[in-house]
């Protein structure tokens, strides 16, 4: 399965509310797949979200393994976040908005429940960057974009360097 293009800001389609998932079939099988090559074949992909390829569905892939070898894949089918702790100030990016980075409050403890491909409910806590990962994606499940985040465009955003 051939990787999508990745919709960039300011796409429309990464504003809308993605509809929630309630067939479990072999058009969801593909999506994933999708959404898992297209985000290894971006640098520094370490999640992703559908809309992010023109699809608003809630489905998204976080997967932190390259940064923390004992994480897992994450394939989140119709995600939410239940309870966040440890704020903390920190830098990130979105491969939706190439040219910048920003710093803006996230979390580095993330309680949050999901159903799988097949449709099982699971729910989890991740930590550190994974609980990061998590809340970015599920924003872009509600079409929120990092740079919502960022109290002051002029100190907080800052150009990416490119290699
Ligand atoms: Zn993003």
């Amino acid at each position: 399965m051939k990787p999508s293009l990745i919709r960039i800001f300011p796409d429309p389609v990464l504003r809308k509310k993605a509809a929630l998932v309630t067939v479990f079939d072999r058009s969801l099988l593909r999506l994933v797949a999708v959404l898992i090559r297209t985000m290894r074949f971006q640098a520094h992909g370490i999640g992703i979200a559908a809309p992010q390829i023109g699809i608003s569905r809630a489905v998204a892939i976080v997967d932190v393994s390259r940064r923390d070898s004992s994480a897992q894949r994450l394939i989140l089918v119709n995600p939410e976040i239940i309870e966040r702790r440890e704020p903390e100030a920190r830098k990130e990016g979105c491969m939706s908005l190439p040219d910048y980075m920003a710093y803006l409050k996230r979390h580095l403890w993330v309680r949050f429940r999901w159903q799988d491909e097949r449709g099982k409910s699971h729910e989890k806590v991740s930590l550190g960057i994974e609980a990061v990962c998590v809340e970015h994606e599920v924003d872009h499940l509600n079409g929120i974009l990092f740079i919502d985040h960022v109290t002051c465009l002029k100190t907080d955003m800052v150009p990416r360097s490119r290699k």
